[in-house]
């Protein structure tokens, strides 16, 4: 039990109290109509290109490699690992660094190509040196306008460690169309996706709440988990032609922005 609950467990007529009135009638006019929040990685911007120009460099991978499934897996140990250390909300430096290596070792080792940790070592370096070299996908920028236009309340949640998920958004050149305050990375609120919790804590930061929040993403695991069980609306981003990986409903799916843009905008 949190400290939290225990004083409301202890005196029920003093949490009662302290709980903030209602908004005045003139406040709740301004809240936004909807919030729209997205991910970041392969949900803005393509994040198999990173990947495949690594994998080409330092392992002379052909052309016609299965990068599309290389992709898969290797995103697939990268959460599966940071799911089983709880790297994503507590990222230690050296297991992060133990991680990166191991989902090359592990998603080659699927195609039969055994790398040494040193190779994998040289392959995450490569793949590090690229992560910058990104550009939001086609429509992206120009939806984000649109609902910051038409008084959507519009931000980004995303895994991974405060400083390069960043500087992945400076890249990206979005910050006027998203403003700091709305953008909230696993690692700096110390909860990670799927946990509902990091949601909830995304409609109090914000004043929004789930019945009006929508969240679009790439990843079942981390996207369309997290955010059914956090009570918002899911548009599941899937631009790989993935297939689901459990009995969960997402509220919609959607292949490519024109596709989101028809479901936020209806145009
Ligand atoms: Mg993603």
């Amino acid at each position: 039990m949190t400290q939290e609950h225990k004083l409301a467990a202890s005196s029920g007529q003093q949490a009662e109290q302290e709980r903030p009135k209602e908004l005045p009638e003139e406040l709740l006019e301004k809240r936004p109509a909807r919030a729209v929040f997205l991910d970041l990685d392969d949900t803005l911007y393509d994040h198999l290109t990173p990947l495949r120009d690594a994998l080409r460099e330092v392992l002379s991978l052909p052309s016609d490699f299965p990068y599309d499934r290389a992709y898969a897996l290797f995103r697939y140990y990268s959460d599966l690992i940071s799911e089983q250390e709880n790297l994503s909300a507590v990222p230690d430096k050296e297991k992060v660094a133990w991680m990166q290596k191991q989902r090359f070792i592990r998603m080659l080792a699927d195609f039969g190509i055994n790398v040494s940790e040193e190779r994998a070592g040289q392959l995450q370096d490569a793949y590090l040196g690229r992560q910058f070299a990104i550009q939001p996908f086609q429509g992206a920028v120009e939806l984000i306008a649109e609902l910051n236009r038409q008084g959507d309340l519009v931000g980004l949640i995303t895994n991974g460690a405060g400083p390069h998920q960043i500087a992945k958004i400076d890249a990206l050149k979005i910050k006027t169309a998203i403003p700091a305050g709305r953008i909230f990375v696993s690692g700096v609120v110390g909860i990670a996706k799927p946990d509902p919790g990091l949601f909830g804590h995304v409609n109090r930061m914000t004043g929004t709440r789930p019945e009006e929040s929508i969240y679009i993403g790439d990843s079942w695991r981390n996207d369309v988990a997290g955010s059914l069980a956090a009570g918002w609306t899911c548009i599941w981003f899937n631009h790989r032609g993935a297939e689901p990986e459990s009995e969960l409903q997402p509220h919609h799916v959607a292949a490519d922005y024109d596709e989101i843009r028809r479901i936020l905008l209806g145009s």
